[in-house]
């Protein structure tokens, strides 16, 4: 549902959200994690144009009435376990203040001096304390791709994937924030023609294009969700990146799925972009035949209009190149019923979950998620220009996400989600 902070005439007096490619407009007020050299005591603050807004300065102001200061914490846990309706209140009062509406912040400087950070000058941290992590697979151009590359090219689904999001639970331990190194894992191996496995630094290493949800209130153990309760609880999305070994993957995921291949590291955007903030980006998902069973049916617009991006950058080149474009709206699964799905044997889900997902391939080969799918297992070396080519990443490689909904001369954006290789221990 859609309100007054979501107008698309809304403007800001920070000038720079104002800016038509900027990410962080008046529409989208992103939650984060940040400090400064000068004040290094993790808080929380909004994006807003170059800008962060310090809300634990805010509230000690008197400004975001009828919330105790939880804005001085170092995670947004506290927060997102207030509610939906606390959540819309805060957002409903920083759209005030950012569009002068409210002129209570803009017409005072020295507020002003003490409650904006630039973003150039403060450091971003992991925006949630994650307390579990699940990874869905619910991309069908992504589940078809891989089905035809290692199994059956006419059977590339398994039998159970369009009745349910298929997902297994990773690891919350190593989940970090855009911009930390992630070192090449190194893992048992099998060579094809190989008799027996050998040990050694992945040659394989991969990305996988995914977005997170975020869940912001909890179930209780033994209860069950629908969609549409489910929709309620998810806080908002950011950007993740869930590093993949291919090479270890292809020979321990079977039969209880990827382990080792995938729990080294995923890189999250700083910036949780709320589901409020989505609503009027709300789309048709794909027609889901056969239709689910009962518990998993969602009528009416569960998917968002989301464009994604993929950049590479070598050490040795000046620029990123492109190597994917794709569309969050193309999932076949949404979040929400991922999350009910989660949820229908009775398992308790609490505020600070984490679940990708799933790789996100569009329906052309320029569209793909991942290097396993757009070099194809690596017979199609991708051309990054001056001699350079890729089939997977190689060390000193940084990769980066990017996603924005386009809105009429505004943008709802993520920011970015940015990991540079660093050689095997
Ligand atoms: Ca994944």
């Amino acid at each position: 549902m859609t309100d007054a902070t979501h107008d698309p005439s809304l403007k800001s007096w920070v000038e720079t959200a104002n800016d038509p490619k900027c990410d962080f407009a008046v529409q989208n007020l992103p939650f984060g994690v940040f400090s400064t050299a000068i004040s290094p005591i993790e808080r929380i603050g909004t994006a807003i144009g170059d800008q962060i807004v310090d809300l634990s300065v805010l509230v000690d102001e008197g400004l975001l009435s009828g919330v105790v200061n939880i804005f001085d914490q170092s995670s947004l846990n506290a927060f997102m376990a207030m509610g939906p309706t606390s959540w819309k209140d805060i957002r409903t009062r920083l759209s005030a203040l950012l569009s002068g509406t409210d002129p209570a912040l803009r017409d005072n400087a020295a507020l002003c001096d003490r409650a904006f950070v630039g973003q150039d000058d403060a450091t971003l941290h992991l925006p949630i304390q994650v307390t579990e992590f699940t990874d869905f697979y619910a991309s069908r151009e992504h589940a078809t791709n891989v089905g035809r590359m290692f199994r059956d090219p006419d059977k590339a689904l398994m039998p159970n994937w369009l009745h349910m999001p298929v997902g297994y639970n990773g690891r919350a331990s190593t989940i970090v924030v855009s911009g930390t190194d992630i070192i090449r894992p190194s893992g048992q191996v099998k060579l094809p023609n190989a008799d027996a496995p050998v040990f050694q630094a992945s040659a394989k290493l991969d990305i996988e294009l995914e977005m997170g949800a975020i869940v912001g209130t909890p179930n209780a153990m033994g209860s069950r969700i629908s969609p549409d309760e489910a929709e309620e609880m998810i806080f908002g999305y950011v950007l993740l990146n869930d590093w993949s070994a291919r090479d270890i993957q292809i020979w321990e995921y079977q039969p209880l799925g990827p382990f080792q291949a995938k729990a080294f590291a995923t890189t999250i955007s700083p910036w949780v972009v709320t589901s409020d903030a989505l609503a009027p980006f709300q789309t048709n998902g794909p027609k889901q035949d056969p239709a689910p069973l009962p518990y998993l049916r969602q009528d009416g617009l569960r998917n968002v209009d989301l464009n994604l991006e993929v950049t590479i950058q070598t050490e040795t080149q000046a620029n990123a190149t492109v190597i994917s474009r794709t569309n969050f709206k193309h999932m076949y699964w949404s979040a929400a019923q991922q999350l009910a799905h989660h949820a229908v044997s009775g398992c308790a889900m609490r505020t600070g979950d984490l679940f990708g997902s799933g790789t996100i391939s569009g329906p052309t080969a320029d569209s793909c998620g991942c290097l396993l799918e757009l070099t194809w297992n690596g017979r199609d070396p991708l051309d990054l220009g001056g001699g350079i080519t890729r089939t997977f990443i190689e060390d000193g490689d940084t990769l980066t996400l990017h996603g924005w909904c386009q809105g009429k001369g505004y943008r709802v954006g993520f920011g970015s989600a940015v990991g540079t290789i660093r050689p095997a221990i």
